[in-house]
C-alpha cells in the first residue's frame, strides 16, 4: 500500500511510520514540525520507500499518484499546548481534518482519524465504552483540544455520509514509550526526565486521579488492527491497567532506581478540569478489530527509560 501519514514526525507517527515500512509498505509523512521533530524519523531519511513533506496541512495541498491508506494524525496533543498554541490546535482539528478528508476523497483511500479519550471529558461512566457521549466542558483550557476532536469526528462522518469516503475513527488513549519530548509535559515523560536528572517528581493534586497507559507499540498494533478492519469505529485502543498518578510516580522512582522525591503541587492552570478518572472499555475494539493490548507498564516503563537515557547522554 501507499500510506499517507500527517503527523509522521510526532511520537505516536514515527512508530507507525517505521512499522508499515517494515510491513513493506511504502510511506509519506506529512508534518510541520509544531510539536514533532525530525530526529523522530532521522533513522528513515535514507529509507527508499519513505518521504517526509514539511508542511502544514492547514494549508492546501496534494499529493501525486495513488494513495490507498490515509492516518491522520496531526495535532499537539499535549495540555502543556492547550495554552501555548489553542488557535494551531483548532485550526488543525478542523480545517486540518477536512484536507486529509479531502486527499481521502480525491484518491478513494482509507480514511483514519486519531481521536481520543478526551472526547469523553471528565467522564461520568467508568470504564468508557464508545457509546459514552461524554462530559466535555466547552470553554475550558482543554476545550481547544477536546472540541476539536469532536468536531474532527463529526466531519469524519459528515464524509463517510456525504462523500461514501470510507472511514474510520480511533479513540486513542494516554500512550507512552520512546520519542516522546522530554518536556512535553505529559506524566510519564516529565517523571522519567525527572527521575533520571536527580529532580523532584511533581504529583500534581493529591496523585489520587487515575489512567491507563498503553505501550506505543501496542497503541500502532491497534491503529493498524482498525484501519485493516474495514470498520467505521469509534473504537477505543488504549490500556485498561489503571494506575493513579502517585502509583505511577512510585513505579517511575523503581524502575529508573533513581533517589529524587516525590511532591505534590497544585494542578497548574491549563490543567483545570483535569480528568479524574479514565480507563478504556476494550470490548468493542476486542471484537471487531480483533486487538488487545499485550505490554505491561512496568516492561514498557524500561523501554522507555532506557530510550530516555540514550537520550539523555546525546547516544
Ligand atoms: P505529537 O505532538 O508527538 O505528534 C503530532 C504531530 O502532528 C507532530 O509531529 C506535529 O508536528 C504534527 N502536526 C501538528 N499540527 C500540524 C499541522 N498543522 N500540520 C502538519 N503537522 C502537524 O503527538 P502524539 O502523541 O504523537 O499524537 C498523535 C495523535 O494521537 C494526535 O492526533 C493526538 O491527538 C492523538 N492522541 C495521542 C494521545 C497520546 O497519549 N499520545 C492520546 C490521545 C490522542
Ligand atoms: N501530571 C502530574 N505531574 C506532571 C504531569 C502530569 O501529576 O508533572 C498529572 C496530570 O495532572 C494528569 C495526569 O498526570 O492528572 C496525566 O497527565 P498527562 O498530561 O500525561 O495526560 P492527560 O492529562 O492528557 O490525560
Amino acid at each position: 500500500m501507499r500510506v499517507v501519514v500527517s503527523g509522521g514526525a510526532g511520537f505516536i507517527g514515527s512508530h507507525l511510520c517505521r512499522r508499515l515500512l517494515a510491513d513493506g509498505h511504502a510511506v509519506l509523512a506529512v508534518d510541520n514540525l509544531v510539536t514533532g521533530r525530525r530526529d523522530n524519523v532521522a533513522d528513515l531519511a535514507m529509507h527508499p520507500d519513505f518521504h517526509l513533506l514539511e508542511h502544514d496541512i492547514v494549508q492546501p495541498f496534494d499529493v501525486d499518484g495513488p494513495v490507498d491508506l490515509v492516518l491522520h494524525l496531526a495535532s499537539p496533543a499535549s495540555p502543556s499546548d492547550f495554552l501555548r498554541i489553542p488557535l494551531e490546535i483548532l485550526e488543525v482539528g478542523s480545517t486540518g481534518t477536512r484536507r486529509m478528508l479531502d486527499l481521502a476523497h480525491r484518491k478513494g483511500a482509507r480514511f483514519l482519524i486519531t481521536s481520543t479519550s478526551e472526547v469523553y471529558g471528565d467522564p461520568l461512566v467508568h470504564p468508557q465504552p464508545e457509546t459514552y457521549f461524554g462530559n466535555v466542558d466547552p470553554t475550558g483550557p482543554r476545550s481547544c483540544y477536546d472540541e476539536a476532536k469532536r468536531f474532527g469526528e463529526a466531519l469524519t462522518m459528515a464524509y463517510r455520509r456525504m462523500h461514501d469516503v470510507d472511514t474510520v475513527i480511533v479513540r486513542i488513549f494516554n500512550t507512552y514509550g520512546p520519542c516522546m519530548r522530554p518536556d512535553d509535559g505529559r506524566v510519564l515523560s516529565t517523571f522519567i526526565h525527572q527521575a533520571l536528572t536527580g529532580q523532584a517528581l511533581t504529583v500534581h493534586g493529591d496523585g489520587s486521579q487515575t489512567r491507563s497507559y498503553c505501550f506505543v507499540d501496542d497503541q500502532v498494533e491497534g491503529l493498524l488492527a482498525a484501519a485493516r478492519s474495514g470498520g467505521a469505529g469509534p473504537y477505543n485502543v488504549g490500556s485498561t491497567e489503571e494506575y493513579t498518578v502517585r502509583e505511577v510516580a512510585e513505579l517511575v522512582i523503581e524502575v529508573t532506581g533513581s533517589v529524587s522525591p516525590i511532591v505534590t503541587m497544585p494542578l497548574p492552570a491549563e490543567r483545570s478540569g483535569d480528568p479524574q478518572r479514565r480507563q478504556p472499555d476494550l470490548t468493542r475494539t476486542a471484537a471487531e478489530c480483533g486487538w488487545q493490548p499485550r505490554v505491561p507498564l512496568a516492561a514498557g516503563l524500561a523501554v522507555m527509560v532506557d530510550a530516555a537515557r540514550r537520550e539523555l547522554h546525546g547516544a
